[in-house]
């Protein structure tokens, strides 16, 4: 059985080892059988009916939920195709951090390695549809500044939920908050559609985005489907983004800061709240080099003095 779950279920190397973690044995049971088609509700129903002694209807929604599964909209008919490890990865650290946890760091290291450069490839191809603000492609299209995140969360008029950020469940590689990645979308396979998610009022939402903004996490937006809260250690979009060479076109800049030097009182906050060392201060002489800003602005939020401006 392993065999046809490697293969069905796409795994790597760098998960196989933990392939028994990640799903459960009848989950094994229903990858090693299904075919790579659709399968209407019916037909995977049946084909549960006779691999399991389980209610199937809800071992579907189980498995739907879980990534086991995604759904396809065929003339209005809701169809069933088997997920991968790669998708099912992600709902993993996500929502069984224990679990994920408990696994060797090692392994933790490469898998992250692995979802980074898979992450970089997938993403070849929706970049270069384009990406402009109006009709952007891509996760994390552009960053926004505080206000803008603010009044988007005020103009929403669909429901607002909040998801545990997957990137920094997974990679881990900083102590940052972790329950900051605000949705909107909730069409198939969205995290909402599954299943996942709190719903969260506007003055939470808020009220999470400045606390995120006070902890170093840069906000960005996608045709505003959602609202991340990132930093440059454990985001998968920008260290995607670093891999192909897109620095500052995804997520784009659209913001320049002007420093004023004479307001300026070396207290350090800007360097050390920057992702990617465009401050820096060394015997209390600050400086600022704008070829390393990718304008995310949260500088500008946390100078005391008001001495880092946007420019337009
Ligand atoms: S894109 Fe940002 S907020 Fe969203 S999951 Fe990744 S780091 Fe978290
Ligand atoms: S946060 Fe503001 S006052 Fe502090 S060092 Fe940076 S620019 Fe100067
Ligand atoms: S210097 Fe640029 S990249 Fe760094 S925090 Fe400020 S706006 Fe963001």
């Amino acid at each position: 059985m392993k065999d046809k779950i490697i293969s069905q279920f796409n795994v790597p190397e760098e998960i196989e080892s933990f392939i028994d973690k990640m799903l459960l044995i009848d989950e094994q049971k229903l990858i090693s059988k299904m075919e790579d088609k659709m399968y209407s509700k019916n037909d995977l129903k049946q084909l549960v009916s006779e691999l399991i002694d389980i209610d199937s209807e809800n071992f579907i929604a189980s498995c739907y939920k879980r990534c086991i599964l995604n759904k396809v909209i065929e003339e209005n008919e809701v169809l069933y195709v088997l997920s991968d490890s790669y998708q099912r990865l992600g709902v993993f650290a996500q929502f069984e951090q224990d679990i994920w946890e408990g696994i060797d760091g090692d392994i933790r290291k490469r898998v992250d390695e692995w979802y980074v450069n898979e992450y970089a490839k997938k993403s070849i191809e929706k970049i270069e549809k384009g990406n402009d603000r109006e009709q952007s492609n891509i996760e994390n299209a552009y960053f926004i500044s505080l206000e803008e995140a603010l009044d988007l969360i005020d103009k929403k008029e669909s429901s607002i939920y909040l998801l545990p950020c997957n990137c920094k469940t997974m990679a881990k590689n900083c102590n940052k908050p972790q329950n900051v990645c605000v949705q909107f979308e909730t069409g198939i396979n969205s995290m909402i559609d599954r299943g996942w998610g709190v719903k969260i009022s506007k003055d939470e939402a808020k009220e999470l985005i400045r606390n995120a903004n006070k902890s170093g996490l840069m906000h960005s937006s996608e045709c505003e489907s959602a609202l991340c809260n990132c930093d440059a250690c454990c985001c998968y979009p920008i260290r995607a983004s670093k891999i192909l060479g897109m620095e500052k076109q995804w997520p784009k800049k659209i913001h320049e800061i002007s420093w004023n030097k004479e307001k300026c009182i070396s207290c350090g906050k800007c360097s050390k709240i920057c992702n990617f060392g465009a401050f820096t201060i060394e015997n209390k002489v600050v400086s600022f080099n704008n070829e390393k800003c990718w304008g995310c602005t949260i500088c500008k939020d946390n100078c005391p003095t008001n001495a880092i401006k946007l420019k337009f």
